[in-house]
């Protein structure tokens, strides 16, 4: 493993870790953890990773025991760079598991700071078992790894459809993708500034229904279109997340 000296070296794997897994100079990996980097990346002691706390800290970490789990030292610190300075919220209406994987992982590369999925009056799937809810966050946290991200975006539980705007509405810009307005577009509004937290809603595979979509704009909400073609849900909420990022400057 090549070292660069400093945790954005190109070739060193990155572990996201529990808060409880850090004590002062000390790192301790998941079983799931010290597996891979014993048996899968075969590294060995006095190799480096870069390990994040999911707040931002970045560290570069000796290898020390790799018998009984695998633990290392700190040995330097620094703050992850790649984090938009604008938190993005998706609130995806439930769709099928693979579905919304491609989602989870498409939208953490791209910036996304938070999931929701969202229970509405055509959503098809059920809400996810706890099987599968850890599976989406093993998701997003391969694709942050691999993406470079300093935060771990959380995935929560499903919430009915008013509930989540009305939280949404209180911390911040809102914009519900609709496919049928005719006059405002996702790229003509400005809610993406920096500090800001922004709630982007996409419907699930049969839409949002027009009392939710009228709900919405009650609720103060952008109603905004993406274009004339009807996309998939799946490729809404990853162009949508695509043009906020790029308002704010985070991404293109
Ligand atoms: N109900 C529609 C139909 O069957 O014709 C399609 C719904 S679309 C597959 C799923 C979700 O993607 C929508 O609820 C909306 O949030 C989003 N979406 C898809 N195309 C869009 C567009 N051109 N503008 C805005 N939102 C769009």
């Amino acid at each position: 493993v090549a070292i660069h000296g400093s945790t954005g070296g190109v070739n060193l794997h990155r572990f996201f870790v529990a808060a409880g897994s850090l004590q002062a100079d000390r790192v301790s990996f998941s079983s799931a953890q010290a597996h891979q980097i014993r048996n899968v990346l075969r590294l060995r002691p006095g190799d480096r990773v870069v390990v994040l706390d999911g707040t931002g800290a970045e560290l570069l970490v000796r290898l020390d025991t790799l018998h009984d789990g695998s633990a290392g030292t700190v040995e330097e610190r620094s703050h992850n760079q790649a984090e938009p300075q604008v938190n993005v919220v998706l609130y995806q209406g439930l769709l099928k598991a693979a579905k919304f994987e491609l989602v989870l992982q498409k939208c953490t590369e791209i910036g996304v700071s938070s999931f929701v999925p969202i229970i509405t009056g055509r959503s098809v799937p059920s809400e996810p078992s706890p099987g599968r809810q850890r599976r989406f966050e093993t998701v997003v946290r391969e694709a942050a790894e691999q993406s470079r991200r300093g935060c771990l975006p959380e995935v929560s539980a499903a919430v009915p459809y008013g509930k989540a705007l009305a939280e949404a509405a209180s911390a911040g810009g809102v914009a519900v993708l609709w496919e049928d307005e005719r006059t405002v577009r996702l790229r003509d509004i400005s809610l993406a500034v920096p500090g800001a937290q922004v709630g982007l809603f996409v419907g699930p595979e049969g839409g949002l229904t027009p009392q939710e979509v009228a709900l919405a704009r009650d609720t103060g909400a952008s109603v905004v279109s993406l274009g004339k073609r009807i996309l998939r849900a799946e490729t809404a909420a990853i162009v949508g997340s695509a043009l906020l990022l790029a308002q704010s400057g985070a991404l293109g």
